[in-house]
């Protein structure tokens, strides 16, 4: 569907919002100071301009990062809702989209399959970790947390931000945490909490979380699960989806938080992150006193358990009115999207083992598979050719945009066992399938890398 086909519906649930919102208040005409200086008509074709020079993100052959484009439905939700503009941060202020968040806050939750929750959408994994590096710290104020080396970086800044300690746990060659290594850590420092990736960034692992959290607990340490990309692929795990190994995803009913990333395979536009406590009682470390609002209402408002104040209601909008489009089911909703991108991930990994001029590195646990050139040896060699390559990608037609990826070489090693190490790091391809019509131009995509190899 594109935004374009709910063009109608959009315009005929505005015009019936507005009527329901304020048309039983006398009329308003416009103020004179709000006449726009130029022409609305004029300023938003100067910004499509301006827009048209992204790259094209919601096409499959757009390989390179992170990026999808809201469904629709998402994008007509926030529009409606943001007319009226509503902030989650009380009741005061978004009582509607307020119970709209705790509606899909509980939807989040069956992912982690909790009976018990306190959570609610931030403005991003960013922050949606930081809430639990917070609830960590308070907790355990003079341990440190023991983060593993493929999480994502944002665990470093913030917990200096919040002056935690941390221990980084080295990668095993699978991508996700080293089990030995978290042992050892676990043996020789009293950590607070264990950070464990479902997802990470660079390349999709899982860490074996059904062995970390056993592990965790003997040593007393609490668990706080980053799936901001992955997390969402815990709703696969529920089913009998051949597509996904079930295991780390299961132990995330025992773990004490969980972030996931609406923004990522959510379908929504950027600025939904959501953090969950299995404890609601850690709602208690948020200091709230708030003398301007708290005052409609007696119930919990979001801004007492969140760390930031406003927050844009029609992200909890745009997000419930997803769920109710595609729900967090294995086999229909949201199931069927997922599998669909990670068969593509899988085509495309079978397909680099045939190539001739193109080898995986290994094969993806979820949607993103890492590559590169066969016949290089050294690793400086490796990774120039790999730059040439993204950017002769990019320039061939039609352009094929895939992404880089920096490794040790002594972990790429694992699997290429051939590559000389002649420099520390190296520059490996990237492809990330979030897009489920990939599937169907995985040979596409390779077909355009073979024809910028050859020129
Ligand atoms: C993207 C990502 C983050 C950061 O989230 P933002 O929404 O970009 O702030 C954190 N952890 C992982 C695993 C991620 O993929």
């Amino acid at each position: 569907m594109r935004p374009i086909e709910l063009m109608p519906t959009l315009e005929l649930s505005l015009r019936t919002l507005w009527e329901r919102w304020l048309g039983h208040l006398p009329e308003v005409a416009a103020h004179p100071s709000t006449m726009p200086d130029r022409s609305p008509e004029e300023v938003l074709f100067r910004l499509v301009a301006r827009l048209a020079e992204s790259y094209p993100f919601g096409h499959p052959q757009y390989a390179a990062q992170m990026l999808k484009p809201p469904h629709p439905i998402a994008w007509a939700a926030y529009a409606l809702a943001m007319v009226i503009n509503p902030n989650n941060h009380a009741l005061d202020g978004g009582p509607a989209t307020t119970y709209l968040e705790r509606e899909a806050i509980g939807e989040l939750a069956r992912l982690t399959g909790w009976e018990t929750f306190l959570g609610h959408l931030t403005g991003g994994g960013t922050v949606a970790n930081l809430e639990a590096l917070f609830v960590s710290r308070e907790l355990h104020p003079d341990r440190p947390v023991a983060v593993g080396e493929n999480a994502h970086y944002t665990h470093r800044r913030m917990a200096h931000l919040l002056g935690l300690s941390v221990r980084p746990i080295a990668m095993n060659a699978q991508g996700g945490m080293d089990l030995d290594a978290l042992e050892d850590m676990l043996r020789r420092e009293r950590i607070g909490t264990v950070v464990a990736t479902l997802g990470t960034t660079g390349m999709g692992a899982l860490d074996p979380l059904e062995e970390i959290v056993p592990l965790a607990r003997r040593y007393g340490a609490r668990v706080h699960v980053d799936g901001a990309y992955g997390g969402y692929f815990a709703l696969l795990a529920r089913g009998r989806v051949p597509e996904v190994e079930p295991g780390a995803f299961r132990a995330l009913s025992e773990v004490d938080s969980f972030v996931v990333d609406p923004h990522k395979h959510g379908l929504q536009p950027y600025g939904c992150g959501a953090v969950l406590f299995r404890d609601p009682a850690v709602g208690r470390f948020y200091r709230h006193d708030s003398p301007y609002t708290y005052f409609t209402s007696s119930e919990l408002h979001l801004g007492e358990v969140s760390l930031e104040c406003s927050r844009a209601g029609a992200a909890a909008a745009a997000l419930w009115a997803t769920l109710q489009a595609f729900p967090l089911e294995p086999d229909r909703g949201m199931g069927p999207i997922l599998s669909a991108c990670l068969r593509a991930a899988r085509d495309f990994y079978r397909a680099l083992e045939r190539s001739e001029h193109l080898r995986p590195v290994l094969a993806p646990q979820l949607d993103i598979v890492l590559f590169g050139l066969r016949g290089k040896s050294r690793a400086s060699e490796l990774a120039s050719a790999h730059e040439q390559l993204f950017r002769s990608a990019a320039r061939i037609d039609p352009p094929v945009y895939v992404g880089l990826y920096r490794v040790p070489v002594r972990w790429l090693r694992h699997h290429w066992p051939d590559i000389i190490p002649d420099q520390a790091e190296t520059t490996v391809l990237r492809a990330v399938f979030m897009r489920p019509e990939q599937e169907a131009w995985t040979d596409r995509i390779l077909d355009g890398l073979e024809a910028a190899i050859q020129g």
